[in-house]
């Protein structure tokens, strides 16, 4: 099976539950909102996605890079009675490699499996801007993780990330859609250098709106996955 997601530095999207709460300003225009608004849905209800969806991963029979919940956060507590299922279908899919990206990183000990570290699980956070950022980035620190990842999207301002330790990667995107904040380019800049200087491979998503993004901030860096 090939790629079947939108998300450029993924090549499959998993959705073993949808529906979320908001909890930061990164969550303001969040696109599940306004899509589960659209087909009647109460975005606010989280709901175990029906068994063809929650089992869609041992279907894929190749090597790829899989982003669990792009419709939720997998560590929102109303999906506690559904974790172990999803943890389950991770061990059993070894040659595949699993982005757990989250906005909720206090809840995340407590919920690991007795096994964590799962080889083929990075581990990451948003950090939207410097508050998050100081918040989120030091409690995924203290979790080991085959990967840690931070996703400063949508960048609403510049962020420092430079004083923190560990990180693998740093993916950089301003917001798209109906609405969008604006993100200055130098915040980007910033970031990208912040990144050189810590050894951290970046990936420069997208720039607020529709603008292109600059030459000099055209860099695609992906970690190496299973
Ligand atoms: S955490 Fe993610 S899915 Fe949940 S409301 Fe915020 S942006 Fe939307």
């Amino acid at each position: 099976m090939g790629k079947d997601t939108g998300i450029d530095w993924a090549d499959h999207t998993w959705n073993p539950w949808q529906g979320c709460r908001k909890v930061s300003a990164g969550c303001a225009n969040c696109y599940m909102y306004r899509d589960k608004k659209r087909f009647g849905q109460d975005p606010a209800t989280v709901i175990r996605s029906k068994p063809r969806t929650f089992s869609f991963p041992l279907r894929l029979k190749e090597p790829g890079v899989v982003f669990v919940c792009s419709w939720s956060d997998f560590f929102i507590e109303d999906a506690d009675e559904w974790r172990s299922d999803a943890w389950e279908i991770m061990r059993k899919t070894p040659h595949l490699t699993y982005q757990l990206l989250t906005k909720r990183p206090e809840n995340i000990k407590e919920r690991l499996p007795e096994d964590w570290p799962l080889k083929n699980v990075w581990l990451g956070v948003t950090a939207e801007n410097q508050e998050q950022a100081d918040y989120r980035i030091p409690a995924l620190q203290e979790i080991p993780a085959a990967l840690r990842f931070v996703s400063v999207e949508p960048m609403l301002e510049r962020v420092v990330i430079h004083n923190h330790t560990g990180l693998s990667w740093v993916i950089c995107g301003g917001e798209s859609g109906y609405g969008f904040r604006p993100m200055e380019e130098r915040w980007a800049e910033s970031l990208l250098h912040q990144c050189c200087a810590m050894g951290t491979l970046f990936f420069m998503k997208q720039m607020a709106g529709k603008k292109p993004i600059p030459e000099h901030l055209q860099c695609r860096e992906l970690p190496i996955s299973i």
